[in-house]
């Protein structure tokens, strides 16, 4: 979707899509999701990586217009329920940059309820894949990945491949982060799937 990645897994006889881009896109993911037969029924569920809105920006559409369940960690309720970035720390120039300029970005318009929470060890099992959520606090304290059996990794903003694998470099908390990193390391993993930039190598996981 742009700059962002949509991730749709195939669940049983429907789909869960995992993050949803910015609300710009909403045409191109709405025409997609409908080309692939998720839409307008078998979209059983929204997961959200974490509660950016480069990433939440079309839940709230689904929603209204399909009625589909939105599903994010209680650590990020407040932004997407408010449309208000938090405050970020960063290490690098395009960090900082990246920190302003989301800090310029409030956008109430795309504010929604999520309808269910995600919990750290829960089993995507009873929406059809299967595969488990890990709660990994760090860049937001709500951010959290998706692990599936077959081993692929969708990491959110954890970890992503810009120019090349690389670990946030805006974070809420820098600790929490690197805890969260060591967790995703022990992983037997086989494809990163960032929120930005192309999948990778689990054996390119950045140190
Ligand atoms: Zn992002």
């Amino acid at each position: 979707m742009g700059f962002v990645n949509a991730y749709l897994l195939q669940a049983g006889d429907g789909y869960i899509l995992v993050d949803t881009g910015i609300s710009d896109v909403w045409t191109k993911l709405e025409s997609e999701l409908l080309s692939r037969g998720a839409l307008p029924e078998r979209l059983k569920l929204v997961i959200l990586t974490h509660g950016d809105m480069d990433h939440s920006g079309n839940c709230k559409k689904l929603q209204q217009k399909y009625g589909v369940n939105i599903a994010i960690h209680q650590g990020d309720l407040d932004m997407v329920t408010t449309g208000k970035p938090r405050r970020r720390s960063a290490n690098t120039l395009t960090g900082r940059i990246m920190t302003w300029m989301a800090s310029k970005i409030s956008d109430a318009s795309g504010s929604f309820e999520p309808n269910l929470y995600l919990e750290d060890g829960q089993s995507l099992q009873e929406f059809g894949h299967d595969a488990t959520v890990i709660h990994t606090p760090g860049h937001t304290a709500g951010s959290i990945v998706i692990l599936t059996a077959e081993g692929d990794l969708i990491v959110g903003d954890t970890v992503s491949n810009r120019r090349k694998p690389k670990t946030a470099d805006l974070f809420e908390d820098e600790s929490e982060l690197k805890t969260s990193l060591s967790i995703l390391r022990g992983l037997n993993a086989k494809i990163v799937y960032p929120g930005h930039g192309k999948p990778f190598p689990f054996d390119q996981f950045p140190n």
